[in-house]
């Protein structure tokens, strides 16, 4: 290997990695936001939303509150009862 190579390689270890995995994980919450919205939970478990009212899928509690999550136009529903994240929707700016 020449060092040219070495140097390269460092690089991509050291800089160029950390950059795309956390790209990557970006990506993937943004796409995780999108998709797990009140129609996937309504379909998702429809025993849970009955008239518009949700309930919590993991303790049936009908206490839900939302909170900002990540970016700030999007809200996070949560349970209140046990902390479980159940969809997202986005905030009206
Ligand atoms: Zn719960």
């Amino acid at each position: 290997m020449t060092e040219d190579t070495i140097a390269t390689l460092a690089f991509v270890l050291v800089i160029a990695a950390p950059i795309a995995y956390v790209i990557r994980k970006v990506l993937k919450e943004s796409a995780r936001i999108k998709a797990q919205n009140y129609e996937w939970y309504k379909s998702k478990y429809p025993q849970h939303v009955r008239r518009g009212r949700v309930e919590c899928c993991h303790c049936g509690s009908p206490r839900i509150h939302t909170r900002t999550a990540g970016r700030t136009s999007v809200s996070e529903h949560y349970c209140s009862h046990c902390g479980v994240t159940l969809y997202f929707s986005m905030r009206e700016l």
